[in-house]
């Protein structure tokens, strides 16, 4: 862990002190974070902003990558549906299309909301191990691409293809763009809604799956807050980060819905507790009436809009 940030140094506290969602650098509020996920510690200066109260890490760190090792991303293999399955999952989609509902995997939801239809172009930005587009390709989509710069080489498979690759080099066009938990670890969020205009097809649609600072639990426990995950989430938007990002890209934000988890409330209070979430078992933490209540706290919270991870749905004008 060398250090990048030293406090003593003037020039580095002053670093990215400007909103990197909205611009505002005014009324600022600075503070630190810590790595607790692995229990690694050290200092990274974040800071909020006064008037979208967007998250943002001052400066990335050099040796980011180092932060990735351990269970971080690792890739499960991407497990393969035989013929009957892949015939199951795409009889369960056309009933669902025709608003039979059977207990759906909630990309079916994903997929509805961002209108798509079977000839759309499909991208997976920070794609992992491409199981989603493979189970895309089961419900008849036909053109998925995914892009992650942690592969360990591109690949084809059938119906789907991954992509080595940085976001900012993506030169193909699409109908519909995924980040799942992605934007986070890009660092300059304009760079990225700024991307869209030449990788979106008109009338294209985007789905940003993201933690938020609308949430209580960042309100209520600050640094401890389990999705800070410093260093790690180098940006975290509110729904109005979002909303202005929309508004100064052309695009329009037509849907937003709150997805949290009971993890806001056991990894927070893990954190509390000084234990890192790596090598701690939950179920020995908590009992299983707690984790239960957790998880209805988290719906509660969903419907409140006061989760601390939402889905925004937005499209090209
Ligand atoms: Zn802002």
């Amino acid at each position: 862990m060398d250090g990048y940030f030293c406090p003593q140094n003037m020039e580095e506290l002053n670093k990215r002190t400007i909103c990197p969602a909205c611009g505002n650098g005014l009324d600022n509020v600075f503070f630190t974070g810590s790595e607790r996920m692995f229990g690694l510690g050290g200092e990274f200066p974040y800071g909020e902003c006064a008037r979208c109260t967007a998250v943002f890490i001052r400066e990335v760190p050099i040796d980011l990558g180092s932060y990735y090792s351990g269970n971080y991303y690792s890739f499960r293999e991407f497990r393969q549906s035989g013929t009957v399955g892949r015939m199951l999952k795409k009889m369960r989609y056309k009933a669902y299309q025709r608003g039979i509902s059977l207990k759906d995997p909630v990309y079916f939801r994903w997929l509805s909301l961002l209108r798509g239809k079977p000839s759309d172009r499909i991208a997976d930005i920070g794609c992992g191990n491409g199981q989603l587009l493979g189970e895309l390709s089961y419900c008849g989509f036909q053109t998925l691409h995914g892009y992650d710069p942690f592969l360990d080489s591109s690949r084809d498979y059938s119906g789907f293809s991954l992509r080595k690759t940085d976001y900012f080099d993506i030169e193909e066009r699409y109908d519909i763009l995924m980040f799942h938990h992605s934007l986070e670890h890009l660092a300059d969020p304009a760079a990225v809604f700024g991307m869209l205009e030449k990788i979106l097809n008109p009338g294209g649609r985007v789905l940003i799956r993201v933690p938020v600072t609308d949430g209580q639990v960042w309100k209520e426990e600050r640094e401890y807050w389990f999705q800070l995950d410093a260093p790690r989430h180098l940006f975290i938007p509110s729904t109005k980060s979002i909303q202005l990002m929309a508004d100064r890209f052309g695009l329009e934000l037509y849907e937003s819905e709150f997805d949290s988890l009971d993890n806001q409330f056991w990894g927070t209070e893990l954190y509390k507790r000084g234990k890192p979430f790596a090598g701690t078992d939950i179920k020995k933490e908590f009992t299983s009436k707690e984790l239960n209540s957790f998880g209805d706290k988290a719906k509660l919270y969903n419907q409140k809009q006061q989760g601390d991870q939402a889905c925004f749905y937005l499209r090209k004008r």
